[in-house]
């Protein structure tokens, strides 16, 4: 037979990953027609579960977004019946042929493509990488394996990885997955500066003043702390999700859409970028305050966490990257848990306007009336430009507004998750939004001297309120390069 199957196995199945992203992800894909017709998905881990067991766990996660509540029911239905299980250990080889086995009988004789998503602690990555691919790869189709973060903690441990997975697997069946890769707003990037003519040839240092890159969490880690204080923020936020964008965010025009052609350009902007100065790197941990009445933990109350834990909660950092682009533009990033507010957004500063012969009507200094351009990329997804405009009437007087595109006003839908597009394109082999190895050893070597060096100084981090703004040094470090966090000035009413 050509016809072809796709069997989708979901190793750590029992996982919270598993349950919170991944099944709902796949009823999704499945919901939309975007999984082949022939496809068969199984959970793996080691609980012992029976196919009821594990479709009574999933089904209580699985949603239909607003555009699909017809049929939505039927459509569970029919999506659990393709789930089943199979309990075994993740370095057993033997448990993985008996997987095979069964996964082959659903496959009946078609051409068997099969993806393995490892939604499991990382210290069983390669052991499962081995067995899974020595014991339950296709015989006639594509093996692929999604591998989630941690890629390792340093240089050393991340090339261990990749060393470990390398003997299994080729480098085209391993995809990485940064989810942050995978949401509306960054793919966007990509189509804001090359589809239109009016930001790319802004998108240099000779327009641009600063850009800044910020992820804010308005809670702690609420007694999960256990893996987050081994990692902490610059691992678990910056080297990745920030670090991605801004090389998506920075790259020369690729020579085509092709994930390779993406991918050299973003491995270029990474190795360009300039070594992270230690002064150039503030820390922080929140700490327990009350407010109104009610009492915010410490980082450090975790249950989880060691109580003289130094582990940063929070971060802010000045990168530059060292090319004809972008020589001397102050690149800036921020990222914290317990702060004021929650969200991931990208902000890009404009120069002054040379000459400005406005400058008489402004009601606040002219520092304040440069353009920026923000990308909002959660929650409420939107893309708005601040602008100067004369405010009506007979008088000169100038304001601040916004040419907004808010997503919710403008597209009547509601946005997939990312792990939904990411999945797909592993199922497609488009590797675009996938990290590849030179990537990951890139992003760790800008990094990793950094973490060692606040390592061995046991760097302790400054303290702030558990849902403030995060600490001050932030505000400073930001001065040190005149720039003003956009995040913490006034932001016009939405339309
Ligand atoms: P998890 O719930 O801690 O683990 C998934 C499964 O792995 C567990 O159900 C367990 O299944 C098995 N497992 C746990 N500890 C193990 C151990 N020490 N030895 C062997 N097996 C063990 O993890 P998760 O939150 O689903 O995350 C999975 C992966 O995705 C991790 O690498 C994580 O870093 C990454 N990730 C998670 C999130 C998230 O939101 N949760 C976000 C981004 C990335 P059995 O006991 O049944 O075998």
């Amino acid at each position: 037979s050509t016809e072809t199957t796709v069997s989708i196995t979901v190793v750590g199945a029992s996982g919270d990953l598993a349950k919170k992203k991944i099944f709902p992800a796949l009823f999704a894909l499945y919901y939309e027609g975007c999984l082949p017709k022939h496809f068969t998905i199984y959970g793996f881990a080691r609980s012992k579960m029976t196919n009821e067991q594990l479709r009574d766990l999933i089904s209580g996660t699985l949603t239909c977004r607003i555009d699909q509540r017809e049929n939505c029911g039927d459509k569970q239905e029919e999506f659990l019946k393709r789930c089943f299980y199979h309990s075994g250990q993740y370095s057993s080889e033997d448990s993985f042929s008996e997987l095979s086995r069964k996964l082959q009988e659903h496959e009946g004789g078609r051409i068997a493509n099969r993806l393995f998503y490892l939604s499991i602690p990382p210290d069983i990555f390669v052991d499962s990488a081995r067995s899974s691919s020595c014991a339950a790869s296709s015989k006639n189709g594509w093996t692929r394996v999604i591998v989630e973060k941690p890629f390792g903690r340093d240089s050393e441990s991340s090339a261990e990885l990749t060393t470990g997975l390398k003997k299994y697997l080729k480098e085209d069946q391993i995809y990485r997955i940064d989810h942050y890769l995978g949401k509306e707003l960054v793919e966007n990037l990509s189509v804001l500066r090359f589809s239109n003519l009016v930001f790319e040839p802004l998108w240099s240092r000779q327009y641009i003043r600063n850009v800044q890159f910020i992820f804010s969490e308005d809670f702690g880690t609420e007694g999960r702390g256990g893996y987050f204080d081994n990692y902490g923020i610059i691992r678990d936020i910056m080297q990745n999700h920030l670090l991605q964008i801004l090389a998506l965010f920075a790259m020369e025009p690729p020579v085509s859409l092709d994930a390779e052609d993406i991918r050299n350009e973003k491995v270029k902007v990474l190795r360009s970028m300039k070594k992270l100065d230690i002064e150039n790197v503030v820390i922080g941990q929140y700490k327990g305050h009350v407010r109104g009445g009610v009492k915010y933990p410490a980082y450090i109350d975790d249950k989880t966490v060691p109580n003289n834990s130094i582990t940063p909660t929070f971060a802010a950092a000045a990168l530059f990257i060292d090319n004809a682009r972008w020589d001397g533009v102050p690149f800036l990033m921020k990222a914290g848990k317990a702060l004021h507010k929650r969200g991931a957004e990208i902000r890009v500063q404009f120069r002054h306007v040379p000459g400005n012969l406005y400058k008489r009507s402004f009601g606040t200094d002219l520092d304040q009336a440069t353009n920026e351009l923000v990308i909002r990329v959660q929650p409420d997804e939107a893309i708005y430009l601040k602008i100067n405009n004369k405010v009506p009437g007979l008088g000169m007087r100038l304001d601040r507004s916004n040419l907004n595109l808010h997503y919710a006003a403008r597209y009547n839908r509601e946005i997939p998750d990312a792990y939904e597009r990411l999945i797909l394109d592993a199922i497609e082999g488009e590797r675009r939004l996938f990290i590849r190895s030179d990537e990951l050893d890139a992003a760790w070597a800008l990094f990793t001297p950094l973490l060692k060096e606040l390592e061995k100084r046991k760097v302790t981090p400054e303290l702030y309120p558990y849902g403030s703004r995060g600490p001050v040094g932030a505000h400073y470090l930001a001065a040190k390069y005149n720039v003003r966090w956009g995040d913490n000035s006034f932001e016009p009413v939405e339309n």
